[in-house]
C-alpha cells in the first residue's frame, strides 16, 4: 500500500527544506500548510484527529489518547514506519477483533523489582504508559527493575518507551518479538521476528542517547517497497522459500529475512525471544505468527523493559560514569560520527518549528478506511499548540 511510511526519509527531508522558506508566511493564512504531496499539522491537532479515529473504532478513550500520542510522536520525529501509517493497521486489527483495544490492562508488582502488566489485548504503548510510574519507582528503590508486558498488541517503535525513562534519569533497555519472518544465520526457515532492541542513557542537560533498531538486516517494509518498485533486493537481505539466497524481494517476502551481522544478529534475535517471550511468559514470534493464522493483524505477544538507576549503581564508585560517558560521546562526535537519536531529535525540532508532515497518500488511505476527512488546524492551533509530549527534548 502506498504511503509515506515506506517512502525514503530523504524525500520527506527534502520536502521540509522546500517549504522552510515560505511556510512562515503561509501558515498564518491557512492554519495548515500544504506542501508537495502532503500537509503540515500542529501536534495537538494531529493528536486529536488520530485519537478521534481510534475512539470511533471503539478504543477506550484513555488508550486512544496514548496510542495516538505514540503515533504522532513517531510522525513528528520522522520515524514514518511507526507514525500515523500505523493507524491503518490498528484500525484493521480492531475491526477484526472486537475485544482488542477495549480492555483496561492490569498492572501489579509481583516482586520488589518486577512489574507485571497484563495488557489484556490493549496496545503496547497504553500498557507501558500505565506501568511506567511503577517501573520508575521500582527501579529507584531497587536499583534495577523490569517491566514484563503480556498479551499486548504491538505495532510501535520502542524508543518512545526508553526515551522517557532516560528523561527520568534511568538507563533502559526494551525488547519485543513479533511475527516470525527471519531465519537464523545458517538456517533456511523463519524462526525469529525482526525483534527490535532499544536502549537509552540519560545525559545531563542533553537529550538522551537512544538507539532502537530491528535485528533484521533490513526492515520488512523496505523489502516490500523494493518489490513494489520492481527493484532488486540487496544480497544478504533474505532467502527464498527453498532457503536459497535471492535478490528477488517477492521471494524473500515469501521465504525468510536474514538477521544483521550474521551469527551476531541471530543470537541477539534469539535473546529477544528468550527475554521478551519465554521469560515474560508469552508467545515466541513463531507462535504469535501461528496464532495470527495468516490474517495479518497486529502481532499479539509480550515485551520486556529493564530500567537501571544510575545513582544506585554508582554507590561507592570512584569513577564518574556519567562524565566518562559524556567524554565518549564527545569523542564520537569529534570524529564526525553521529549519535543514534540525533536524526530524530533534529526532525523533532523541525516538526516543532514547521508542523508535522503527513503525506497526501497516507491521508487519502486513512480517509478511505475511516470514511472521514481530517479537518484543518486553525491558525492559532498551528502556531501556539505545537506542543511537546513526554518525548520532547528539554
Ligand atoms: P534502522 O536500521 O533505521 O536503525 C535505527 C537506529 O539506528 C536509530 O536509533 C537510528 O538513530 C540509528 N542510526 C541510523 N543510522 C545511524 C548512523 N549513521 N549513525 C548512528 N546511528 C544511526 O532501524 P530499523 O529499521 O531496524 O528499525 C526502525 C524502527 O522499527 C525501530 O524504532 C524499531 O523499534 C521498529 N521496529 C518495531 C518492531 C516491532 O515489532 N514493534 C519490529 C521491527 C522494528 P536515528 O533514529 O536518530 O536515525
Amino acid at each position: 500500500m502506498p504511503g509515506w511510511a515506506k517512502c525514503p526519509k530523504s524525500v520527506a527531508r527534502q520536502a521540509f527544506r522546500q517549504v522552510r522558506e515560505w511556510i512562515g508566511a503561509e501558515q498564518n493564512q491557512t492554519g495548515i500548510a500544504e506542501i508537495h504531496g502532503g500537509s503540515l499539522f500542529s501536534y495537538d491537532h494531529l493528536l486529536s484527529q488520530v485519537s478521534a479515529s481510534l475512539r470511533a473504532e471503539g478504543m477506550i478513550a484513555a488508550e486512544a489518547q496514548i496510542v495516538a500520542q505514540a503515533m504522532v510522536d513517531a510522525q513528528r520525529d520522522e520515524s514514518f514506519s511507526h507514525g500515523i501509517y500505523r493507524l491503518l493497521g490498528v484500525i484493521r486489527s480492531m475491526r477484526e477483533k472486537p475485544t482488542w483495544g477495549r480492555n483496561e490492562p492490569k498492572i501489579r508488582r509481583v516482586a520488589p523489582g518486577i512489574v507485571l502488566a497484563d495488557a489484556a489485548d490493549s496496545f503496547a504503548p497504553y500498557a507501558f504508559h500505565l506501568a511506567m510510574p511503577i517501573l520508575v519507582e521500582a527501579a529507584r528503590s531497587q536499583g534495577i527493575a523490569a517491566l514484563a508486558i503480556r498479551n499486548c498488541l504491538h505495532l510501535s517503535a520502542l524508543w518512545p518507551e526508553v526515551e522517557p525513562l532516560a528523561r527520568e534519569g534511568l538507563s533502559a533497555l526494551a525488547m519485543t518479538p513479533n511475527h516470525a519472518w527471519m531465519a537464523p544465520a545458517g538456517g533456511t526457515r523463519p524462526v525469529f521476528g525482526t525483534n527490535p532492541i532499544a536502549f537509552s542513557w540519560p545525559r545531563p542537560g542533553r537529550a538522551p542517547f537512544v538507539f532502537d533498531f530491528a535485528t533484521s538486516e533490513i526492515a520488512r517494509g523496505e523489502i516490500e517497497l523494493h518489490r513494489r518498485e520492481g527493484k532488486a533486493a540487496v544480497p544478504g537481505w533474505g532467502l527464498d522459500a527453498d532457503g536459497n539466497a535471492t535478490n528477488d524481494p517477492a521471494a524473500i517476502l515469501a521465504g525468510a529475512m536474514l538477521p544483521f551481522g550474521g551469527h551476531k544478529g541471530s543470537a541477539l534475535a534469539a535473546m529477544v525471544e528468550l527475554l521478551a517471550a519465554s521469560l515474560v511468559g508469552d508467545l515466541l514470534s513463531r507462535d504469535a505468527l501461528a496464532e495470527d493464522g495468516g490474517e495479518g493483524l497486529a502481532p499479539r505477544h509480550g515485551e520486556i523493559v529493564i530500567a537501571f538507576d544510575l545513582a544506585r549503581f554508582a554507590t561507592g564508585a570512584t569513577v564518574d560514569g556519567s562524565a566518562a560517558a559524556e567524554a565518549m560521546f564527545a569523542d564520537i562526535a569529534a570524529q564526525g560520527a553521529r549519535l543514534p537519536g540525533d536524526r530524530r531529535y533534529a526532525a523533532r525540532a523541525r516538526s516543532e518549528e514547521l508542523g508535522i508532515w503527513v503525506s497526501d497518500a497516507l491521508l487519502a488511505d486513512i480517509s478511505t478506511l475511516t470514511g472521514t476527512e481530517w479537518g484543518r488546524s486553525a491558525p492559532d492551533d498551528f502556531q501556539h499548540q505545537n506542543k511537546r509530549s513526554a518525548t520532547s527534548p528539554g
